[in-house]
């Protein structure tokens, strides 16, 4: 067979050859760190594909190296619009930035030399280089239909062997000769291109390969021995071929991917190695995982049952991106713990990614880990940026209370309320929960959610805010203050040191602690929450006055 002249049968209209790519796309400079995420244009943008981002990104910046954004869209059905958009907004958020590719440059142009960044734009150069394998006799058109292939499957099914074309099931396309071939394609038969595998069985039993996974070291699999579709009966190429070419032509030297693409890696090797190509250094990642909540075993997380899997949840909830990242570098290395410990107060950035020190069985991802560690970031954080960040969630989830927010002095100390202390409280985990927390310094927002101690009467009750309205002075000091709260408690038949109320019931109605109960429902709604005189200096006169006025009419 002259398989030049069927290269030319099958692809009379590619007239550049892989020389002419690599001339196009030469090698970046010696030693950079060229990493890629490759995903699907479906607009779901997963915690998983976060997780693999944020391999890519420190693996490329830590080094002065580049991180680009390709789009694998072969599979058109899937296509939403607006995907490209998502992807980078989603991941700019976590500060994971590319240097180039799609939607990289201005206004969502594309940016970088070694372009088209979008797997459909780029079939001519996957053909080019189909051409030569088949000009080679390394690759072959197969014009097996749909029942024929069927037909095959059932006869491996019922003889427990392995399905798919290969050995003897792929001989008859393999040695079709070029008059054949040439008639099929006068009679329009579809056709895949098929690569000619070498096979696995050796002089010695089977052939393995060995790849040096850099987070799971030396990983050794049989070789592949199918004759897996490179090129499909419309032109596009599988997700494996498209896979080489643009790693290779685009000079990738990191592929991080998902462990569900290990099985694949022979395949890959195989083609590399019929291309004459270098494979890149591959880094496949632990799938994330999560303990369940009601089995209490580790599984995947799903998209329909976890909310905390897509992305959008954290930007909705308003975890901080600082928080986030600091999370999964817990669960991405596990030395970094320690670093943190030791570095309390270094830039994030400062610290070393290493693949070496990832964990190559399953993540696991618990929120509410997460929260304990936002806790500890956002106390970092200064207020007045806390500040911002609180508006900005607002003004994409809660648009109705950004006006609120505005007012940036006054929510800047509401944040800090607690902060310098020798204990600094931590209550703050994420915008939503914190705007919850803290609502009750915001009128519009402001609604006693709790009752009164049972131990406090009606009566009681409103002669106690009466005589704190009576007596209240907005200039006194903490102390001052206090002593104020002790000579109503006394006055009243309470006892001003509740253990003294502990151990004679009988001769108190209550004690200090539930006439201050009764003040913090009557300024805050709730009985729980920091100091009140801290929270009266900051809600402002008119405010606790009007508060309490309301109460006893
Ligand atoms: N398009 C593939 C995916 O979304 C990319 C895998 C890879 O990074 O190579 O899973």
């Amino acid at each position: 067979m002259d398989y030049n002249k069927l290269a030319e049968l099958l692809f009379p209209q590619i007239d550049k050859t892989p020389e002419d790519y690599e001339a196009m796309f030469p090698p970046r400079e010696e030693g950079t760190i060229i990493t890629r995420m490759g995903p699907s244009p479906t607009g779901f943008i997963h915690l998983g594909n976060l997780y693999g981002a944020f391999v890519d990104e420190r693996l490329a910046h830590q080094n002065g190296g580049i991180f680009y954004l390709r789009i694998e869209d072969t599979d058109d059905k899937r296509y939403v619009e607006g995907a490209v958009e998502t992807i980078i907004h989603s991941l700019q958020f976590f500060d994971i930035n590319f240097d180039e590719g799609a939607g990289c440059g201005p206004d969502m142009t594309d940016a970088g030399d070694y372009g088209p960044y979008y797997q459909s734009q780029r079939g001519p150069i996957y053909q080019a280089f189909v051409k030569r394998l088949v000009s080679e006799g390394k690759a072959y058109p197969c014009f097996l239909s749909e029942d024929e292939l069927a037909e095959i499957r059932a006869q491996q099914e019922a003889a427990k062997e392995t399905t798919g074309i290969y050995g003897k099931y792929a001989e008859k396309n393999r040695n079709l000769t070029y008059e054949e071939i040439e008639a099929n394609i006068a009679d329009s038969k579809p056709y895949v291109i098929r690569l000619k595998s070498k096979g696995n069985q050796g002089t010695d039993g089977v052939v393995y390969i060995h790849v040096a996974d850099a987070i799971r070291g030396d990983v050794s699999m049989p070789a592949n021995d199918q004759d897996v579709i490179i090129l499909k009966a419309n032109g596009i190429p599988t997700y494996h071929f498209a896979h080489v070419i643009d790693d290779h032509l685009m000079r990738t030297t990191h592929v991080v991917r998902g462990e569900e693409w290990l099985m694949s890696l022979p395949i890959h090797i195989e083609l590399f190695e019929a291309l004459g190509l270098e494979p890149p250094v591959y880094c496949h990642t632990a799938v994330l995982m999560k303990l369940d909540d009601e089995t209490g075993n580790k599984r995947k997380l799903s998209k329909r049952k976890d909310p905390e899997l897509s992305l959008d949840y954290y930007r909705q909830e308003g975890y901080h991106p600082q928080a986030v990242k600091e999370y999964l570098l817990t669960i991405l290395n596990s030395n970094f713990e320690e670093w943190r410990m030791a570095n309390p107060d270094a830039d994030i950035d400062a610290f070393q990614f290493t693949t070496e020190k990832m964990n190559s069985a399953g993540a696991l991802f618990d929120l509410n880990k997460l929260n304990d560690i936002s806790k500890d970031v956002l106390l970092k954080i200064p207020a007045e940026d806390l500040a911002d960040f609180m508006l900005e969630w607002a003004r994409e989830f809660k648009p109705k209370a950004a006006p609120l927010l505005e007012d940036k002095d006054y929510l800047t100390k509401i944040l800090n309320i607690g902060r310098d202390d020798a204990k600094p409280r931590k209550d703050l985990i994420y915008a939503k929960q914190i705007f919850d927390f803290i609502s009750y310094f915001y009128d519009e927002y402001f609604v006693i959610e709790e009752r009164i101690p049972e131990q406090v009467s009606d009566e009681d009750a409103r002669e106690i805010l009466k005589r704190y309205l009576e007596t209240y002075d907005h200039s006194d000091d903490q102390s001052q203050w206090f002593e104020k709260i002790r000579t109503i408690t006394a006055d009243m038949g309470y006892a001003v040191k509740p253990k003294d109320y502990k151990k004679h019931p009988e001769e108190y109605k209550g004690s200090v602690a539930h006439v201050s109960t009764v003040i913090r429902i009557a300024v805050m709604g709730r009985s729980q929450s920091p100091d009140v005189w801290t929270i009266q200096q900051i809600l402002g006169e008119d405010r606790v006055r009007a508060r309490i006025s309301e109460l006893i009419g």
